[in-house]
């Protein structure tokens, strides 16, 4: 027998757990695409993106994954021989630097390790030292979604500014949109990636470039006629706007998802909500830790992500306990996504972006710690009430006097 009998649960860092609401937006008959209801609702959703991103820049859209956003950005502004600086904090920003390496542009990686953020100081070195202006471009992750790190994206602007350097800031927030605070344009951001199917809750298969006047000052001639931001951006037909057919159930998906976030729950109250979540999280996690080998990859509480958790445990266990998570109580847990010469066997990750409230969150956690107890990871005990005290600490309400009896 197996106990996993119920609706199940995915709690893993992408794709995310998607709203009925967006599910049943994409349950319809295809649409007109030439005229009518789709066309307009593109504009509006398009707009919307821009006001997720905090942007008064151009958003384009693909049809493809993140790694097609990141190719895109590639394609229109680094020529190949240009030089890319990519700071590593876990695996995605590395993936990136590959995209580029592959159209021929050459790439530095800073790599600042798998448990905490961009180094800043060692960042604004690097750039003293570029006299002649050769890096092009700095590409980052504001949240990677292997180590759970989450850099001070505007720092890393900062940094750029006292060293004088001309640099474009690209950000990957594929994992931290509508999560994790982001100001494009305030935090000086010249370009931006992103994706469908994590925070903004809508399946994977399409992406977004957002860029603004710095980098469309600096766009190179497109060398694919699919990715040029020329067309997606200023079209002249429709169908330009995705170089061939729209992605009509998900321009449907994402418009109901758009509308949640943004008008009726607020991005502002979103962010707040992924920031208690995540505490809730940590202080479970920090529980466990005081009575067995379990802890946050991310020692450091402001470099850590309110999206995505990794997960330390020991040796071997983590895989185990994913098995036993999955098998016996319908709860999918993230794999280890590791550094090289790390063993993934021992981390996990929980991802906790998008559409996610406390029930979600503390049965995962109680799962979890049944699964501790069934394979065998010693652990500290208190998790739970320590995450169901922080969200109750979050969100005081006064009670109301009891009446009189009698
Ligand atoms: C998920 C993710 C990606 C990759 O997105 P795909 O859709 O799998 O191509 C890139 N960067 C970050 C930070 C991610 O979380």
């Amino acid at each position: 027998m197996t106990l996993a009998r119920g609706r199940g649960l995915r709690m893993i860092p992408g794709p995310s757990v998607v709203p009925e609401r967006v599910l049943n937006a994409m349950h319809r008959a295809a649409p007109n695409i030439y005229e009518g209801e789709l066309i307009e609702m593109v504009e509006t959703v398009r707009a919307d993106l821009c006001r997720v991103a905090r942007t008064a820049g151009a958003v384009a859209i693909y049809i493809g994954n993140g790694h097609a956003a990141w190719e895109a950005v590639v394609a229109n502004l680094l020529a190949p021989g240009d030089l890319a600086l990519v700071l590593a904090t876990g695996r995605f920003a590395l993936g990136w630097a590959e995209t580029a390496r592959k159209a021929g542009v050459e790439t530095e990686v800073l790599d600042f390790g798998f448990r905490a953020g961009v180094d800043i100081g060692r960042l604004e070195a690097r750039l003293r030292e570029d006299r002649a202006g050769r890096i092009r471009a700095v590409l980052v992750v504001q949240t990677d979604t292997a180590s759970s790190v989450r850099n001070d994206v505007p720092a890393i602007r900062a940094a750029i500014d006292a060293a004088g350097h001309p640099a474009l800031l690209a950000v990957d927030c594929i994992a931290s949109l509508g999560c994790e605070p982001f100001e494009m344009d305030a935090w000086g951001v010249d370009v931006m990636v992103a994706a469908s199917q994590k925070g903004l809750m809508t399946p994977p298969g399409v992406a977004f470039t957002f860029h603004g006047p710095k980098a469309e000052a600096a766009r190179v001639p497109a060398r694919s006629a699919t990715w040029d931001w020329e067309p997606r951006i200023r079209p002249q037909q429709f169908y330009q706007l995705f170089a061939g057919t729209a992605p009509t159930h998900h321009i449907f998906g994402l418009r109901a998802a758009l509308t949640m976030l943004l008008d009726e729950e607020g991005l502002e109250a979103a962010w707040e909500r992924h920031a208690v979540l995540a505490g809730a999280l940590w202080a479970a996690v920090e529980a466990w830790g005081r009575g067995g080998a379990v802890e946050l990859n991310i020692a450091e509480r402001q470099a850590r992500s309110h999206a995505v958790t990794t997960i330390r445990t020991e040796p071997g266990a983590a895989a185990a306990l994913r098995r036993w998570c999955e098998a016996e109580a319908g709860l999918t847990l993230g794999i280890g996504l590791v550094a090289p010469g790390t063993d993934e066997r021992a981390i996990f990750r929980i991802g906790h972006m998008g559409h996610v409230d406390p029930p979600m969150l503390l049965g995962t956690l109680a799962t979890v710690e049944a699964g501790m107890k069934a394979v065998g990871i010693a652990h500290g005990e208190g998790a739970l009430s320590a995450a169901a005290a922080a969200i109750a600490k979050a969100r005081p309400v006064a009670r109301e006097p009891a009446a009189a009896v009698g």
